[in-house]
């Protein structure tokens, strides 16, 4: 894939560049350590017509977070680089598109802190996958990283070499992705995406601590609350899952993607007549409702 053409224009460090004129340094630590955050977003076509990205505000409040938690200095406010974002958008003429802001380091072989960070924000086309297919999903091999060893809330580069391993083992066994259990064998979450199950009439979902805590993992307990559907955040296991009615995964890319099976066992409920399927339908609509993302500082 093509993530960008000799036109294609990026935010770095204050300045709209060419993706393809942009430099960046060889010796930067996170090169070589994976010491870098960043982010994943969304922006989508609205039901007029116009651009929103969805809950800029939450993400680039995290991509503080993940920067703070790593010692990374991070001075960017964020309702700067939330304009920054829209005008990437619209020089790059995008609407519905994947937005990845990276916060990186200087030069620095040490495993010293550095005085400054430098960022990035490029984006690239992604349209609306919501429910394309159901997947098909296997327990990982591979733990997620231990939060003791971790910032495992971060949103670190390096952490995504776990995922990496976990989505291709899970491919190269024929599965569509992979779910990964934490240090104690309990249900953690997706390679790049938050996890639900739905038994009778009411949603799972791990509770944080050993997780990403996902945007659209928040927003669906919101909608949660808007549709009057219980849910729960707690521990459960592998066994557990196979045992739900439903399950679906959550994440910014992602959206909320129902599955067929998992370890080979197929849910009972057919998609369309789940809670979760109803879920689906709702997270839709609020990506892609009207009106502006309102700004942290705006009123
Ligand atoms: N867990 C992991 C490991 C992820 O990479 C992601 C994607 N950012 C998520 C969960 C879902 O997070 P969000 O809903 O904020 O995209």
């Amino acid at each position: 894939m093509a993530y960008y053409q000799d036109n294609t224009i990026i935010w770095l460090n204050g300045a709209f560049v060419k993706a393809a004129e942009a430099k960046t340094d060889y010796y930067s630590q996170s090169l070589h350590y994976g010491y870098a955050v960043f982010e994943g977003i969304r922006s989508y076509q609205t039901a007029d017509g116009d651009t929103k990205i969805f809950k800029a505000t939450e993400h680039y409040e995290r991509l503080r977070n993940s920067a703070t938690a790593l010692n990374m200095p991070y001075g960017w406010d964020t309702d700067e680089i939330i304009e920054a974002t829209y005008e990437v958008l619209s020089r790059n003429n995008l609407q519905n598109a994947y937005i990845r802001p990276v916060v990186y380091a200087p030069a620095n072989m040490s495993f010293n802190p550095n005085k400054e960070s430098y960022l990035l924000i490029a984006a690239w086309e992604m349209g609306l996958f919501l429910g394309e297919k159901l997947l098909r999903v296997m327990t990982s091999s591979f733990q997620r990283p231990n939060p003791k060893g971790f910032r495992i809330e971060a949103k670190a580069s390096g952490h995504y070499v776990n995922s990496i391993l976990a989505s291709q083992e899970a491919k190269a066994k024929g599965f569509d992705e992979a779910l990964l259990t934490d240090m104690n064998g309990y249900v953690a979450e997706g390679p790049g995406a938050n996890v639900f199950f739905e038994k009778n009439g009411k949603l799972y979902t791990p509770p944080t601590g050993n997780i990403l805590p996902g945007i659209t993992r928040a927003t669906v307990i919101e909608i949660c609350a808007e549709l009057n559907i219980p849910v729960e955040e707690r521990l459960f296991t592998t066994d557990e899952l196979k045992q739900a009615d439903a399950a679906f995964f959550c994440g910014t890319a992602a959206e909320v993607i129902g599955w067929e099976s998992f370890d080979e066992v197929k849910f009972p409920a057919t998609w369309n007549d789940t809670l979760s399927r109803k879920i689906q339908l709702v997270y839709k609509e609020k990506v892609t409702a009207a009106g502006k993302e309102e700004l942290s500082k705006a009123g």
